[in-house]
């Protein structure tokens, strides 16, 4: 990460800048603050400013060797520790899935990690962890320059591990920079809080979001905007993730209005090789995306046919596009087909999820579903 891409928060990067530049960098600190105010992305920023062998005056080259494998988060003297399941593994073994989620979001939170990675209420920074850390405390740096340790979500370590890892906050090895990065600070023990100096984050002002998301979406009304961020309290994470999530909605809409055209017209001999393709792009995507679609879809036919018996339903999902239009369609779900079509999409999701081919299921698929259609 580079300082300029970080929002917010500016007292604090000035703060960082000065520290490196005055050669005074706190041997242990507490990023903290509420989630999505980017105390992670900071972090990053940082530490590339820090590594960083050609540094500007107020942020990293991104060139060199050192900038270079910060941006691909595999600095060798970077080393993470966070929350997982189960104690016979350390953060070490589940780096590489920190890495990937980190280097497409950095602002994400406790829960879109504990979420992705199954972790309920065992999952925490490991006593295993803690010993790593005392084996590559006593190493020497690749780079020549500083080990930094960032701890992650400090707050899930328990009592053994806080206590194995104060030893080291109270005595700093040379050379060794311990990053704390917290979305609850008050549940650490407070002789490790009296040990860190501490950095209080806030959130993210709403008119610095709003210039980053109108260059990220232009296509997006400012009003749109305001309201997501209002809502979501400027979590600069949740707002992202509330803004992708309508952008795949419409998406998905749009794809399913292109898909049931090809249906409609497979008895027509000329389309095939249209749906053929269709069906090749789709089974090329994600296969998370394939199912959402399934889901997605089998939520639109279900609410068109219920048009046809409450006209005044309250539609979820809407679907705005200038070729659809749901009270049309709706005349071609009838209590002759709806049955049959409901399960030939759950059927096919249930195939789908246990590893079928999706090609061929999205060919069958569109077949079966054309002549119901069409009957
Ligand atoms: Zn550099």
């Amino acid at each position: 990460m580079y300082f300029q891409h970080i929002l917010g928060n500016n007292s604090i990067k000035t703060v960082l800048i000065k520290e490196v530049s005055s050669n005074k960098i706190p041997h242990a600190q507490l990023f903290n603050g509420a989630k999505g105010a980017g105390q992670l992305p900071m972090a990053l920023a940082f530490v590339m400013y820090v590594f960083c062998r050609d540094k500007k005056k107020d942020d990293s080259c991104g060139k060199c060797a050192n900038c270079i494998k910060m941006l691909k988060l595999i600095h060798p003297d970077l080393h993470f520790f966070f929350p997982t399941k189960g104690a016979k593994y350390s953060s070490k073994d589940y780096f590489l899935e920190l890495q990937k989620m980190v280097k497409q979001n950095p602002y994400l939170d406790r829960d879109d990690w504990y979420k992705n990675q199954k972790i309920s209420s065992n999952g925490g920074i490991k006593v295993r962890d803690a010993k790593i850390i005392n084996k590559i405390i006593n190493l020497k740096a690749y780079e020549g320059t500083y080990k930094v340790f960032i701890i992650w979500l400090p707050e899930t370590m328990n009592l053994i591990t806080s206590n194995k890892l104060l030893k080291h906050i109270e005595e700093p090895s040379q050379n060794t920079l311990f990053i704390f990065i917290s979305e609850n600070s008050e549940t650490l023990l407070p002789t490790i809080i009296s040990r860190l100096q501490t950095k209080t984050f806030k959130q993210i002002e709403t008119v610095e979001i709003l210039t980053t998301l109108k260059q990220k979406y232009p296509e997006l009304e400012s009003g749109f905007v305001e309201k997501i961020i209002n809502e979501n309290q400027n979590n600069y994470n949740n707002i992202l993730k509330k803004i992708d999530g309508q952008i795949n909605e419409e998406k998905i809409h749009n794809d399913f209005i292109n898909w049931i055209r090809l249906c409609f017209l497979a008895k027509n001999k000329k389309s095939i090789p249209d749906l053929i393709l269709w069906c090749e792009n789709v089974s090329k995507t994600d296969k998370n995306l394939q199912l959402e679609f399934l889901k997605v879809s089998t939520t639109i036919i279900r609410h068109a046919f219920l048009l046809n018996y409450s006209p005044s339903i309250n539609l979820y999902p809407k679907i705005q596009h200038p070729n659809f239009n749901m009270k049309n369609f709706a005349n071609y779900l009838t209590k002759n087909n709806i049955y049959k079509i409901c399960t030939l999409l759950d059927n096919s999701y249930d195939y789908l999820s246990r590893h079928a081919n999706s090609k061929i299921l999205f060919l069958d698929l569109s077949f079966a579903l054309g002549k119901l259609l069409n009957k």
